[in-house]
């Protein structure tokens, strides 16, 4: 038998829990990794894993890391993950979620769970029928907390590179400071249009090439293939599409000053912060300048249980703490020679009281 908290990733879990509910054909794991700062929050993952142990290092990595983003983000959540481990062809049945909602709900509040890959919002609307521990469900109007979270992260990595241009550049604004674009979806649009409109020279690229030029028609940018855009001479590299991208490969292609954007996880190995200081490129790390999304989601939770204000003015006071925060680290960084992640994971373990 393997002993699963003996190995790194475990990383003091308050708790671990292995739902299996034998007649929905549901197993999953529920991870908390700490509930310092409040309920463990963070979303449910539902995918096929080959090997069920992987289904738990992806538990164990993502509960830490909600736990330092809802730090880092001032939030009163602590960090938390549930992944359901889906069969071959993804089946996933009513009884199943209802099963997972009942797990949540035993748990008492100590996990509030929201939508991951996998999950859709009428999922988790399901599951919000058995447990009022869910957050980011769909709210009404226009001027409250909550809904996509999308363009909450975006207004937090455009204000995260207006500090990054001025932190390394001297500049206090983006107009003509060149950005190359990886990603142009939910996020990496809205990051777009906001620096297109403060007039940043942008060149822009997507998997999907045709969503990439029409908006590139419509800002008035330059394009790149999806292979080349992170060798684009630009200011500023902005990753909004896949995690992992920083690795030895892709460092040494960069040709840009700062990287900055949304996409989760852009350090392919804890070695390639260090590695981006190095060769002199200022780093935002991830965790902190996308948290916009995630203070939409959790102020729309804390308000529907009367924790918070529900208005959307609440949520951008809150995401126009990102650059402060940001500056926080760099100066720290500049200071110690501790590159900007390992600051970041520093001063979220403080808060987290590690
Ligand atoms: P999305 O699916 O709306 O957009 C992602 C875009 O990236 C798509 O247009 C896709 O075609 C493109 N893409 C995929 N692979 C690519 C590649 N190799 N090269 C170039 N483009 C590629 O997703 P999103 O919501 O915009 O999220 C983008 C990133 O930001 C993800 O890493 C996500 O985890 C992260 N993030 C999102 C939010 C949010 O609020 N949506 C919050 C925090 C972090």
């Amino acid at each position: 038998m393997t002993a699963f908290w003996t190995e790194a990733d475990f990383d003091d879990h308050e708790l671990v829990q292995v739902v299996r509910d034998a007649k929905s054909g549901l197993t999953a794991i529920i991870a908390l990794h700490s509930t310092h700062l409040g309920p463990g929050a963070g979303g449910t993952r539902f995918w096929h894993y080959a090997d069920p142990s992987d289904a738990m290092r992806d538990a164990l990595r993502l509960s830490r890391g909600m736990s330092y983003k809802n730090a880092m983000a001032g939030l009163p959540m602590g960090g938390g993950k549930a992944v359901i481990l889906a069969d071959k062809d993804k089946t996933k049945t009513p009884e199943m979620l209802a099963a997972f909602a009942d797990a949540v709900d035993a748990l008492g509040g100590r996990y509030v769970t929201a939508e991951d890959v996998g999950i859709s919002e009428a999922d988790m609307a399901a599951v919000a029928q058995r447990t009022q521990f869910v957050s980011g469900l769909p709210v009404e109007g226009e001027d409250a907390a909550g809904g996509d979270p999308g363009p909450f992260t975006a207004l937090g990595i455009f204000l995260g590179i207006k500090a990054a241009v001025q932190h390394k550049l001297g500049k206090d604004s983006v107009e003509g400071v060149h950005v190359a674009l990886q990603g142009t979806g939910s996020v990496g649009g809205g990051v777009a249009r906001l620096l297109a409109r403060d007039g940043a020279k942008l060149t822009l690229s997507d998997i999907h090439m045709d969503r990439a030029e029409a908006l590139a028609a419509e800002l008035g940018a330059d394009t790149a293939a999806p292979d080349t855009i992170m060798s684009v001479a630009c200011d500023v590299f902005s990753p909004n599409a896949l995690g992992a991208i920083l690795d030895d490969e892709g460092i040494a292609r960069l040709d840009c000053q700062i990287v900055a954007g949304g996409a989760n996880n852009q350090l392919k190995r804890p070695e390639h912060g260090p590695m981006l200081a190095k060769r002199g490129i200022l780093y935002a790390p991830d965790y902190v300048i996308n948290a916009g999304g995630i203070i939409s989601v959790t102020l729309e939770y804390l308000c529907r249980n009367d924790q918070a204000p529900c208005d959307i003015n609440e949520v951008r006071k809150r995401i126009a703490l990102i650059p402060g925060r940001l500056e926080q680290i760099w100066q720290e960084s500049d200071r110690t020679g501790a590159s900007p992640d390992q600051v970041a994971d520093r001063m979220a373990q403080e808060l987290i009281g590690r």
